[in-house]
């Protein structure tokens, strides 16, 4: 007879950390390019994938996603061979989504994207970042906009036809004009996909180092590049559906999906994190570290956490509120087994604030909620801890008239 059980679905993420030259305000995990230990890293790569495909055997994938660093640093010949190990070991469904990450710089070569789309390739995510060559170099990128074209068009030659953008606001010395005109020339594009990231100074990097000597918007111009964004995206036809992602229509990113609605996940690579069989984990930040482990007996895992289903009502409530679906009071209640009502007053304050909206027992975020929502959700947070301790108190007390 067959099984009536949905199969379960799972994406893959796979890093890749090299890069030609650090970014100034980058901390993701990378190391120096070199055709040596790129060999070495896709061996090992592909053996870990293989060896954990037999725990993915119930699963279906339906994303992958290959990002870093900068994948497209490998060559063609090295992602081809990473793509076709995944084919071989894993069940891929008919509409997987594809994604390879790419710099400017290193997608010049229409033939290396045409054997990516060949080998499964259906998307890329390129860092464009700005259309102004002073703002990028002035934060360490190493390509130009004249590039930026290039690369769409050998991307479009290619006939991959899923394309994201990648901006940031708020870099040094960037006026609000400025920012209009880079978010003009992405749009110029025809991207299917823009992600818009506000600068953020990340410890230990050289931009963080030297950030008395910057000029950088203050808060209010920054909420007000931000407040455009999402009205002049609207208005071109990208949909904003989480805090710093807009879509023409059908053209999320599925992957990123699977993060903020917490779907299942499997990471490949140093640094990777993974949300898979109940269980939670994260490899090593050396890449040396992550070849030995996988190929030799070295640990490899850098943490753990074994997580139930009641684990996940804070990341429900975390990650639900960066997306434009929020968070359903019903879903939480039949999934975490939790009364919904303790949110009601705060939630009804943020709603007179004009931070979220109601709709049917939905309770959203506004543009302006987005701006604060490290508030909404540490103030949600609070709320669902002081709950649990006045139910454990309850329990206790022998109190059972408030359980759950
Ligand atoms: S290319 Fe990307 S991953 Fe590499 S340093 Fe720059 S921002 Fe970071």
């Amino acid at each position: 007879m067959k099984s009536t059980h949905p199969t379960p679905m799972l994406g893959l993420y796979i890093h890749i950390p090299f890069c030609k030259r650090k970014c100034d305000y980058c901390d993701f995990y990378s190391v120096a390019e070199d055709g040596a230990l790129m060999d070495r890293y896709i061996t090992a790569l592909c053996a870990h994938l293989k060896e954990t495909a037999p725990f993915a055997k119930h699963h279906v994938v339906d994303t992958v996603y290959v990002g870093g660093g900068t994948p497209t640093l490998l060559g063609a010949k090295r992602l081809v061979v990473v793509l076709k190990t995944v084919q071989k070991y894993y069940a891929l469904s008919k509409d997987v989504e594809i994604t390879i990450e790419a710099n400017p710089d290193s997608a010049q070569d229409f033939r290396m994207l045409r054997s990516l789309r060949r080998a499964g390739c259906n998307r890329i995510s390129l860092g464009m970042q700005s259309a102004h060559d002073s703002e990028l170099e002035a934060v360490g990128r190493i390509h130009t906009m004249a590039q930026v074209t290039t690369a769409v068009e050998a991307i479009r030659k290619a006939k991959i036809k899923n394309l994201s953008l990648d901006l940031i606001y708020g870099l040094p010395n960037q006026t609000p004009d400025q920012w209009q005109q880079s978010l003009a020339a992405a749009v110029a594009l025809k991207p299917q996909h823009l992600s818009c990231y506000g600068l953020k100074l990340e410890e230990n990097t050289p931009l963080f180092n030297r950030r008395d000597t910057l000029t950088l918007p203050d808060e209010e111009v920054q909420a007000k590049l931000y407040l455009d964004t999402v009205s002049y995206l609207a208005a071109a036809g990208y949909g904003q559906y989480e805090i710093s992602n807009f879509a023409q229509e059908s053209h999320r990113s599925r992957h990123n999906m699977k993060y903020w609605t917490l779907g299942e996940y499997a990471g490949f690579g140093p640094s990777a994190h993974s949300d898979f069989g109940d269980v939670r984990y994260g490899y090593v930040r050396d890449i040396e570290g992550y070849i030995q482990g996988v190929l030799g007996d070295g640990d490899f895992v850098s943490e753990t956490t074994h997580l139930t289903e009641s684990d996940r009502d804070t990341e429900y409530l975390m990650l639900g509120l960066r997306t434009v679906e929020g968070i359903d009071g019903k879903v939480f209640e039949r999934r975490f087994r939790r009364n919904f009502n303790c949110f009601l007053p705060f939630l009804t304050q943020c709603n007179e604030a004009g931070y979220v909206v109601e709709d049917q027992g939905r309770w959203y975020l506004t543009p302006q909620g987005f701006l604060v929502s490290n508030q909404i959700i540490g103030g949600l947070l609070d709320v669902l801890s002081e709950d649990k301790l006045r139910r454990a108190d309850a329990k206790a007390r022998g109190d059972y008239r408030i359980i759950p």
